[in-house]
Formats: structure tokens, sequence, C-alpha cells
């Protein structure tokens, strides 16, 4: 691994656990402060069972006043019944005095009714009062942590900032620049390459770009992340395994209606990939230069399927994996996108690799590398 490389992942480690630290730091008071509006709102609910008992005691002491007033008014009826001259006087009082003793018998269900609630109400105010009490220690508690804890990330963050500096020191500093750049918008700057995936955006990574990140030569970006890549030292052996026991080459199909050669001299324009293509009882066949991927001269058409049209362009010529429609080839005008002259010249490593291995000195032909369709 790249010392580099190394000094980054340290950098990236530290600069991570700056940020949980500042996260931390953050967070304290706030969960302080949740706290203490649970305690605002035990105080208001206490406050209100206070004053609910306090009402009751007033409606109690008016309903006494009530029937004290009435037993009053009934013995003052009472007394005037004594003088009276008539039946129906006598009756009117009696009638008074009935309603007198109806409305005393209500008050006194009200004042029942109060002494019910009041049970009520008192383990109201009794549960309010020690949830107060708790949450009050709870809060204290709390903020003495906070101050711990702050106290203590203080010391931490000031630690991990000194070894961040001597990480920085360690880096070159153009990386370091594209590091902290990517960092502050993608939240890390270097990713790690698993499956010939960039593990940051998961997007794979091209042929090209995989080897140069496996040679360990240089520092690679990812092309679509901008991040920093880098093999784990685990990747490394099960790619070198792979080398070693390299799974056998996909080949193409002998009649596929798309073929993709590799000539290593086509008149003057040297190395080239062909694609010969069969539609509609005509062959046509493109030329592009391997190196840029631009497409030479035109597209030839001739009657006939492209083996017996072009014979002279597939003997000798190396056949290679490649499969692209007629609207995609169209698509890609006069020069093939970057992802598929990866593709083209990587198989063309392999076909090559396997040449050499398998069948010792066998030229790499096109009989050599053709097998009839057999999957
Ligand atoms: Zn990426």
């Amino acid at each position: 691994m790249l010392p580099d490389i190394e000094n980054l992942l340290k950098l990236q480690e530290v600069d991570r656990e700056i940020r949980r630290l500042q996260d931390e730091v953050a967070d304290l008071p706030k969960r302080v402060a949740a706290i203490e509006l649970k305690l605002a709102g035990t105080k208001t609910q206490l406050e209100k069972a206070q004053n609910a008992i306090k009402a009751d005691d007033a409606a109690r002491r008016k309903y006494d006043t009530n029937i004290r007033d009435l037993r009053e008014k009934i013995s003052k009826y009472r007394d005037q019944s004594l003088a009276v001259k008539t039946n129906e006087q006598y009756k009117a009082l009696m009638a008074e005095i009935q309603f007198a003793e109806k409305e005393i018998t209500a008050h006194e269900d009200k004042i029942l009714e109060l002494m019910v609630n009041a049970d009520a109400r008192d383990k109201e105010v009794k549960a309010a009062q020690a949830e107060l009490k708790a949450e009050t220690a709870e809060i204290e508690k709390e903020k003495e942590q906070a101050r711990q804890r702050t106290a203590e990330d203080e010391t931490l963050l000031a630690e991990a900032r000194a070894k961040r500096d001597q990480f920085r020191t360690g880096i070159r500093e153009d990386l370091l620049r594209q590091y902290e750049r990517v960092s502050k918008f993608r939240g890390s700057g270097i990713a790690e390459v698993r499956d010939h995936k960039c593990m940051g955006c998961q997007v794979i990574l091209r042929p090209q770009t995989y080897n140069d990140v496996l040679s360990g030569k240089d520092i690679v970006y990812c092309d679509s992340c901008q991040r920093v890549l880098y093999l784990s030292p685990k990747e490394v052996v099960i790619e070198t395994k792979e080398t070693v026991h390299r799974p056998k080459r996909h080949h193409p199909k002998i009649d596929a209606p798309q073929a993709w050669y590799y000539r290593p001299e086509f008149a003057s324009d040297g190395e080239v990939f062909l694609c010969l293509t069969n539609a509609g009882g005509q062959a046509s066949r493109r030329v592009y230069d391997i190196h840029t991927g631009r497409l030479l001269g035109d597209i030839l058409i001739r009657e006939g399927n492209y083996r017996e049209a072009f014979p002279e362009d597939i003997t000798g010529s190396t056949r290679l994996n490649g499969n692209w429609s007629e609207e995609e080839l169209d698509e890609f005008g006069t020069e093939l996108p970057m992802v598929i002259l990866d593709s083209l010249n990587a198989d063309l490593d392999a076909a090559r690799l396997e040449a050499a291995g398998s069948h010792a000195k066998q030229a790499v032909s096109a009989t050599a590398t053709e097998q009839p369709a057999s999957s």
C-alpha cells in the first residue's frame, strides 16, 4: 500500500473521530434542554392540580354558606307558621320550607361529590410532586454528566486535532487538497475498492482504472465520485489468486450476428478494432483505432454475411467479446466511448494471456479464439 494511502486512511479515521466528538459536544446541551422542557411541563401540571384543589375548596365553602342561609330561612318560616291566620298562608310557608330543604339536599350532594374528587386531586398533586422531584434530580445529574463529558470530549478533540495535523504533513499537498475537497462534499475522501466497485459511490470501475488501483503504483481517483481509491490488502490477495487461476475467458459465438476483431496491422492505420455486423442480407464493417477509439474511414457495406463479405479482414485477426446494437453503434458516432474501448482492450489483453498461457506457441488467430456456440 502506498504510504500516502496509509496516511490518508489514518487521516480519514481521525477526521471521523473529530466529527463524532464535535457532534457529541453540540448534542449535550440539547439533551439537557429536552429534560428542562419536560420539567417545565411537570411544573405546569402540578400548578394545575393545586389550583383545582383551591377551586374545589372555594366551591365547598360557598355551598356551606348557602346551606347555613337556607337553614336560617327555614327556621324563620317555621316561626312565621305559628302566627298565620289562613290555611293558604300556612300551605305557602310549608311549600317554601320544602323547597329550601330540597336545595339543601342538592348542596349536600355537591359537597359529597367534591369530597370524593378531593382524593383523586390529592393523588394528582402527590404524583406531580414526586415526578418533579425525580426530574429535578435527573436534570442535575444530566447537567453534571454533560459538563464532564464535554470536558473529556474537548481533551480528546485536542488530541485528535494534533494527530490530524501530524498525518496531514505526511501527505502530498495536491492529494490532501483533493481529499479535503471531496470529504467536504461527500463526507469521506477515500474509498475502498471491492469486487471492482468503488465502495464510496457503488459504481463499477473501468477496467483500466481497476488495473491502476491494483498495480498500486500511483494514486487513482474514482471517475464518478472523485474519491481516492485503494484496495484492501485482502482484496489484493484475492485478485492475485484470481490472476494465477484465472477463470476461462468467455468465448464469443462463431455465428453471432456481430463480431469484433483485433488486427495488428490494417492498411496504414496500424492496430485496429473491426466491427462486423450482419443485417438484412448485408454485412457492414466499421474500423476503429484501438488507442483513440476513432472511426477510421467510411462504414463499408457488402452483400452477404460478413464471413463471405470480408474474409480478408477475418483471417489472422483476434476475435474479441463485444456486442452492441446498431443503434448504439450509430450513437457512438465517430468515436467509441472510453468504457467500450477499455472493455475491448481488456478482452484483448485476456485473449493474449490465454494464447500465451494455454497452447504454448499457437498463434493468436481467429481460429484459435473462436469456438462453436457452447452456451
Ligand atoms: Zn466512487
